[in-house]
């Protein structure tokens, strides 16, 4: 049921490898985001799907047919921009109904689906305007919409909330991912901000210099990261040195029992312990392996950030504000939960 399949796809631009032997599956009606900074091949990956630039090397196909050299024309797949790209000199109307005249269906069932498209943007009786006289995240909504009216095979998003700010970021992701999943489009969302691609995705695929550094739910991306720039690059992350016994893991002389999930397909030995900041608790009492010292405390509002030395080394800790305890600062101990936990070898 994979939709959309890159097999061995390498991109060069004169000596530049852009992207080097990808291989990436979108299934059918899932959304599929690719995560990574600045620079690191994401557009040049959709462009290499949409057919707006040819691979190197290897093969793409999109429901079974090989499309590696075919034309955009002939793919069936609409693009959404961070630029918009919304005509100025049409009606938000014409703008939406755009493609659906080159294709030049009747007037009648333009008019239908242009309708339809306005209203699950949340802009009914908006078609009469232009383009400078809405907003930007309305703009944003017809940009949606001039897709969504065309049914595309593939939908392809290029950062496109990048303008927004960030109240409007949240809502406008929210109806893309309504949308995408009322109507099951196979799509590929190529974004730089961790928190979006999270919000958006089945799949997230994290790249950095045009390779794949891990794919995965956002769930096991952030619990089992592969790498310590995953770990890094999913969140904050305290890093120990411990060794797992088969059964418990010993960090600092601290033993706690391994959560299946954590330590699956690992044999005994030394690790690198990650430990996530809010999977760590302070409590009042423990045993002299637990001890630690409050450091520092930083109210955020909706948690307490809180630095804590523990045997020599500075933790970084958040906690909500039913679990911090102003009164713990001289003697304090730390219980950490074991699904918090990640483990990389050296
Ligand atoms: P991202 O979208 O992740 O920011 P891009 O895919 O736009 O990254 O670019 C990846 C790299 O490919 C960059 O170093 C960029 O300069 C280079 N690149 C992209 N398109 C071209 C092109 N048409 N010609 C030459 N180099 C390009
Ligand atoms: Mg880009």
């Amino acid at each position: 049921d994979n939709f959309v399949v890159l097999k061995n796809v390498c991109k060069r631009f004169g000596d530049n490898t852009v992207i080097g032997n990808l291989d990436l599956e979108i299934k059918k009606g899932s959304l599929v985001t690719l995560l990574g900074p600045s620079g690191c091949g994401k557009t040049t990956v959709l462009r290499l799907v949409a057919g707006l630039e040819k691979p190197t090397s290897g093969q793409i196909f999109i429901d079974g047919e090989d499309v590696t050299n075919t034309s955009i024309q002939q793919r069936d797949i609409c693009m959404v921009f961070q630029s918009y790209a919304l005509f100025p000199h049409l009606s938000l109307y014409d703008n939406v109904g755009y493609g659906l005249k080159m294709l030049k269906l009747p007037a009648a069932e333009i008019k239908q689906r242009v309708d339809d498209a306005l209203k699950l943007v949340d802009l009914s009786g908006m078609g009469d305007r232009f383009v400078d006289q809405i907003s930007g995240g309305q703009q944003q909504r017809i940009a949606l919409a001039r897709a969504l009216v065309l049914k595309p095979k593939v939908l392809l998003f290029d950062e496109p909330l990048s303008n927004l700010d960030a109240n409007l970021r949240r809502s406008m992701r929210e109806t893309i991912r309504d949308l995408q999943q009322r109507f099951n489009i196979t799509s590929l969302y190529v974004t730089h901000d961790q928190t979006e691609a999270f919000a958006v995705s089945d799949t997230v695929i994290v790249m950095k210099d045009g390779e794949i550094m891990q794919q995965g739910s956002p769930d096991d991306l952030y619990k089992t990261p592969s790498s310590m720039f995953m770990a890094n690059f999913m969140g904050d992350a305290n890093i120990f040195t411990g060794h797992f016994d088969g059964e418990q893991l010993n960090i600092n002389g601290y033993c706690i029992p391994a959560d299946p999930d954590v330590v699956q397909g690992k044999s005994e030995g030394d690790y690198q312990i990650g430990i996530r900041p809010e999977a760590i608790l302070l409590t009042s009492e423990g045993e002299a392996s637990q001890q630690c010292i409050v450091n520092n405390v930083v109210y955020m509002g909706s948690m307490y950030e809180v630095a804590v030395t523990w045997h020599d080394q500075e933790l970084l800790l958040q906690l909500n504000s039913s679990q911090f305890d102003a009164n713990l600062s001289d003697h304090a101990y730390l219980t950490i939960n074991p699904t918090g936990i990640f483990l990389l070898p050296f």
